[in-house]
């Protein structure tokens, strides 16, 4: 397989879209076609790795690591992602529970298989790969987890000291001696603009080989196809209809890869985003106008986006405004519809929902009665509220468990280095 980029440039290997993550001509890498499949093409398949064994195995001919496929899928793919019914009378409606990864985020998935290939790619124990990423929570937790004592492997994680909650701070700073963490005296914008600084410094390039797990990598988004294959084929073996999905969308990584999953043929009905206070792409599908924006905070902080670079992708693949919005729903939901829908889901479910995902099962109860009789619904789960205790707990009056995942990496040990938001400090702790 060949892939291109959304501007052009191209073709290249899935090694090569792999090592490089963005394209020469700054565009987005994509295969130069889709391979297709339906439900019997995956008669043999029973797990999530045998699924994606099917899935992935056209995206890996040609590559160096094909050979490898299933062991970089067991590794990925080591904890389960469960679709749970949900009490709701009269309908099937299913939580898809992408958080039972090591950091309890379904941002573990893509993470964990970028970590796989490119450790087999670039791993060297003499002069190791060094990822550098600036997080603002969420995805520098997922990465240092993925590359945690890999041989030949180094992370950097940047993070905005006393802007991230106290658990957050610890899961970014509670790994082996291959993750440097570090708790910058400003903002995630420092955090982001010390990374691209590094990467075009020449003295820092000559010393050290820099590379980023960026959320725009294809490696980030074939795996996240493969929980779509799954639970669709698994509804469709058991109900003979193919389930609508409900995606809480930042920078449409994951929801992408649905929409993919649906292109390649697999058994997958509408497909509705659900966004946060950031409006980019709901009004892009009413006016018609890409506008990207600076983002807006939310207690979503993960889907604090205001361009989202997938968009690129999906224009690409799907096509504009006027062909989008016929084929995917949008809802943007504020902070006020998340609080009550956090109340809501615990009333309903007797569970609690973190803040990304109850955009999700918001977005279900506004879905109009035709929609919600015709179809059955997965709503996609993107995060333990564990994680976010800090905005759920008051509002649901109790104490949410805290899984057995999540408590193991509270028991750890956590260090991070303190540095001034420049380029010297930066270089200074990186030795
Ligand atoms: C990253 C993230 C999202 C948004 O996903 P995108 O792929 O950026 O659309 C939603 N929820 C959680 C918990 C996340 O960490």
């Amino acid at each position: 397989m060949k892939y291109f980029s959304t501007r052009g440039a191209g073709p290249v290997t899935l090694d090569d879209a792999l090592r490089l993550g963005i394209a020469s001509d700054g565009g987005l890498f994509l295969p130069e076609q889709l391979p297709s499949f339906d439900v019997a093409s995956f008669s043999a398949a029973e797990t999530i790795p045998e699924v994606a064994q099917v899935l992935l195995q056209p995206f890996f001919e040609g590559s160096s690591l094909s050979g490898d496929l299933d062991r970089i899928l067991a590794e990925t793919f080591s904890f389960p992602i469960p679709a749970t019914r949900l009490p709701v009378t009269g309908h099937d409606v299913s939580l898809l529970e992408l958080y039972h990864g090591p950091t309890v985020a379904f941002k573990d998935v893509g993470a964990g298989f970028l970590a796989a290939c490119l450790s087999r790619l670039e791993g060297n124990v003499e002069n190791p790969l060094t990822i550098l990423v600036a997080t603002s929570g969420d995805t520098g937790g997922a990465v240092a987890a993925a590359f945690d004592r890999r041989p030949g492997m180094r992370v950097v994680v940047l993070f905005p000291d006393g802007r991230v909650s106290e658990r957050q701070a610890h899961q970014l700073s509670c790994w082996s001696e291959n993750v440097l963490s570090l708790k910058v005296q400003g903002a995630f914008d420092d955090c982001q603009a010390l990374v691209k600084g590094a990467m075009a410094d020449p003295a820092l390039s000559a010393v050290h080989r820099f590379s980023s797990a960026n959320s725009i990598n294809i490696g980030r988004l074939l795996p996240q196809s493969t929980y779509y294959a799954d639970a669709s084929i698994r509804h469709y073996r058991r109900t003979g209809r193919r389930p609508g999905f409900i995606i809480p969308t930042g920078n449409l990584g994951n929801a992408f890869a649905c929409i993919m999953a649906r292109e390649m043929g697999l058994p997958i009905g509408p497909v509705i985003l659900a966004t946060n206070a950031n409006r980019t792409i709901a009004d892009y599908f009413d006016t018609l106008e890409w506008l990207p924006r600076a983002s807006l905070q939310t207690l979503a902080s993960a889907m604090d986006v205001g361009d989202p670079s997938n968009m690129e992708r999906l224009r690409h693949l799907v096509g504009e405004a006027d062909v989008l919005r016929e084929q995917l729903g949008v809802l943007s939901v504020s902070d006020a519809q998340i609080k009550a829908s956090i109340r809501q889901d615990f009333t309903d479910f007797g569970f609690a929902t973190c803040p990304h995902t109850a955009t999700a099962t918001h977005t279900y109860r506004q879905l109009d009665s035709k929609l919600a009789d015709e179809h059955d619904w997965i709503l996609v789960a993107t995060a333990h509220p564990a994680k976010f205790e800090t905005i759920v707990e008051p509002l649901i009056g109790e104490s949410v468990p805290v899984p057995a995942e999540l408590a193991a990496l509270l028991a750890r040990p956590a260090h991070a280095v303190s540095i001034e938001p420049t380029l010297a400090s930066l270089a200074t702790v990186l030795g």
